[in-house]
């Protein structure tokens, strides 16, 4: 038996924060992951403190945002690896009636450090329609993952903490104070297997509410702009003309695979929003870990203490990976609260009444 602190189930954004903030603090982990499709590998990577058209601000903002932009420098440090980009987020008006609105919540003191008025407008004019202007989203960023991803992945590997190879729940055996699986026996394993966590024996009774998404990515004539546009779709400017676009959200088809309808509902709303031409050169579709409620599944399985839950990060795993896996890591080292919101203990009745049906 090899005996570990930590058995982490998956390699995406959860399980690289989660194994890494665990690491820092001196525990060892092993981390299985076997690159299946991940919700990951394909998104945007985007923080945005303020979202959707009455400018809704991020639950836990004012945790998550200063939490993330000192995380993921000091990260890409430690790894020597450039993924983190500080940029704007800019907000075309739509209408009279939104310029209205959005201007009118500039005053808003819950949006004070987050929204100001574009100044500007004119850099983004030969790109997209904005003859009425713009708002600007402060604090907001995008993260290469697949970038941050492979450079966690090379260190695990070099400091012997990667198990490539499909995980299943049937191999564990949880004890009171420990879990085996094959030759490892650790203190707790945690699920961080994003969508796929639906499927997870332990946790299938949970509030799952997963969500498809697709992205295409652009050949503009225009070469960048200085922020991301947002206008009910967005883009992301990668340089050289290149530009991400997305996103899409499917309830019904849950598959992998990038489909028309995505390409189709895409290219309706770009060609709104576009002034130029463009061609499109890839198109990649994800599962996002997405819940009922909108908040994550952070904890202990409610009778095997030895199995928990990093998941449930839906559509802004970016932001909060962070924040939560420095929460989780003082939860389960220092039995610390969770916040009461994220933790799976507000579904614990869900699990009883399926076990006593
Ligand atoms: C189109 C799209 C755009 C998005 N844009 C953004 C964005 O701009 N900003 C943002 O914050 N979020 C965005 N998201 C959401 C983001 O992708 C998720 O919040 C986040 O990636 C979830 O990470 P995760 O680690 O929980 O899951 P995943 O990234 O899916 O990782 C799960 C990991 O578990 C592994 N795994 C699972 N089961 C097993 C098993 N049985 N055996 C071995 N390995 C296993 C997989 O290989 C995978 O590596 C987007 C998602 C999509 C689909």
């Amino acid at each position: 038996m090899q005996t570990v602190d930590y058995l982490i189930v998956g390699q995406g954004i959860a399980g690289s924060v989660l194994a890494w903030t665990l690491r820092q603090r001196g525990y060892s982990v092993r981390v299985i992951d076997d690159l299946r499709p991940s919700s990951s590998r394909v998104a945007a990577g985007i923080c945005n403190p303020v979202t959707g058209r009455k400018l809704s601000k991020t639950w836990l903002a004012d945790d998550l945002f200063p939490y993330l932009h000192q995380f993921y420098p000091a990260l890409e440090q430690e790894l020597q690896a450039s993924f983190f980009y500080p940029i704007p987020v800019y907000r075309p008006y739509q209408s009279i009636e939104e310029q209205n609105f959005f201007i009118a919540q500039t005053a808003n003191p819950v949006l004070e450090g987050y929204i100001r008025l574009a100044e500007n407008n004119e850099a983004y004019a030969g790109l997209i329609h904005n003859a009425l202007g713009g708002l600007e989203t402060l604090q907001a960023a995008w993260v290469d993952l697949p970038t941050l991803l492979s450079a966690i992945r090379k260190i695990l590997v070099q400091e012997d903490s990667l198990v490539e190879t499909e995980f299943r729940w049937e191999e564990v055996v949880p004890g009171l104070d420990f879990v085996t699986w094959r030759t490892y026996e650790a203190r707790q394993i945690i699920s961080c297997e994003g969508a796929y966590g639906r499927f997870n024996p332990y946790f299938s009774w949970l509030p799952w509410a997963v969500v498809k998404g697709e992205i295409l990515t652009l050949q503009l004539p225009e070469e960048s702009v200085p922020g991301i546009v947002n206008q009910s779709v967005w883009i992301q400017p990668q340089g050289a003309g290149v530009y991400r676009a997305g996103a899409t959200y499917e309830w019904n088809d849950l598959t992998w695979e990038p489909s028309e309808k995505g390409r189709t509902y895409l290219t309706e709303k770009l060609n709104k929003l576009l002034q130029v031409s463009y061609q499109i050169q890839q198109q990649v579709a994800g599962i996002r870990p997405a819940t009922q409620g909108r908040r994550p599944f952070i904890g202990l399985h409610p009778v095997y203490r030895s199995i928990g839950i990093f998941n449930g990060l839906g559509s802004k795993g970016t932001s909060m990976a962070p924040f939560l896996a420095k929460q989780f890591a003082d939860f389960l080292v220092h039995t610390k609260e969770l916040d009461p919101e994220a933790n799976i203990q507000r579904f614990h009745s869900l699990y009883f009444s399926k076990i006593n049906e």
